[in-house]
């Protein structure tokens, strides 16, 4: 998660970004700032997200398969295929060709 989107939802939320971050964020084993839980703490029991409007860009671009991101983003597709049936489905199209 970038400092942008921390900034974002962190001001959505009426909280600084410092106590959003200790709140909801952990770093990563790659350094990255990640939401911390799973599920994650903003997906509401309906299954619609909380901060849908200001949600972090990683959310708003996943499965990433849009454009060069395809490729940027292989060992992920690897993990994620097992999780997202549109991710499934695009990699079993792709095959297919
Ligand atoms: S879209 Fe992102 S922030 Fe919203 S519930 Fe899903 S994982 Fe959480």
């Amino acid at each position: 998660m970038s400092n942008r989107d921390v900034k974002r939802i962190a001001n959505h939320l009426s909280l600084s970004p410092q106590v959003f971050k200790e709140k909801f964020i952990r770093v990563d084993e790659d350094g990255d700032n990640v939401i911390d839980g799973a599920p994650c703490p903003f997906l509401l029991d309906d299954n619609r997200c909380s901060i849908y409007e200001v949600r972090p860009a990683a959310c708003r671009q996943y499965p990433h398969t849009g454009g060069k991101q395809f490729f940027e983003h292989l060992n992920l597709h690897r993990k994620n295929i097992n999780h997202c049936p549109a991710l499934f489905e695009i990699i079993n199209l792709l095959e297919k060709q």
